[in-house]
């Protein structure tokens, strides 16, 4: 589903996006250590949220709340998405990416990125903006859609 632009703007302050979201500042902010959420930032490096990251962390909130996966859990759930399908193909710098092997945590969590992604900025990346549903993840995770049920 395309979302119109307004949807990524980032227009929410941490204090606005906690208070949405019924958590503390500083969960927010250890959600973005952990490489769960990736901020915009202005040029006085203020943390700011748009729509989208209001969904991901209502997503992850129930995660945690509702469905008892740690924030490793998460991590390693993210690992799983195919980024090198998004990015052309599993080619050698896919391969030789920690983001093809590794399930600590999301690509773009990652230190040593693949060469396409070292310059790229993430939150721009259509992998980070995947749908993001929690009841959709295997969707996201494995490319199974609607259409399948439809022709069953
Ligand atoms: S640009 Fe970032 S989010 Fe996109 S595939 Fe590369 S590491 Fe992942």
């Amino acid at each position: 589903m395309s979302h119109p632009i307004e949807y990524y703007e980032p227009v929410f302050t941490i204090g606005t996006i906690a208070k949405k979201i019924g958590v503390a500042v500083q969960t927010i902010r250890m959600y973005e250590q952990e490489g769960l959420i990736i901020p915009y930032k202005t040029e006085t490096g203020r943390r700011m949220y748009s729509l989208f990251d209001l969904d991901r962390l209502a997503c992850i909130r129930r995660m945690i709340t509702e469905e008892g996966i740690n924030i490793q859990g998460i991590k390693r759930i993210f690992s799983f998405i195919p980024c090198w399908e998004f990015k052309g193909g599993l080619d050698n710098d896919c391969l030789s990416c920690p983001a093809y092997y590794d399930a600590l945590g999301p690509c773009w969590s990652l230190r040593n990125k693949g060469e396409k992604c070292l310059t790229e900025d993430c939150r721009q990346c259509e992998v980070y903006r995947l749908d993001f549903h929690c009841n959709k993840l295997k969707s996201v995770i494995f490319g199974h859609d609607d259409k399948h049920k439809e022709q069953k």
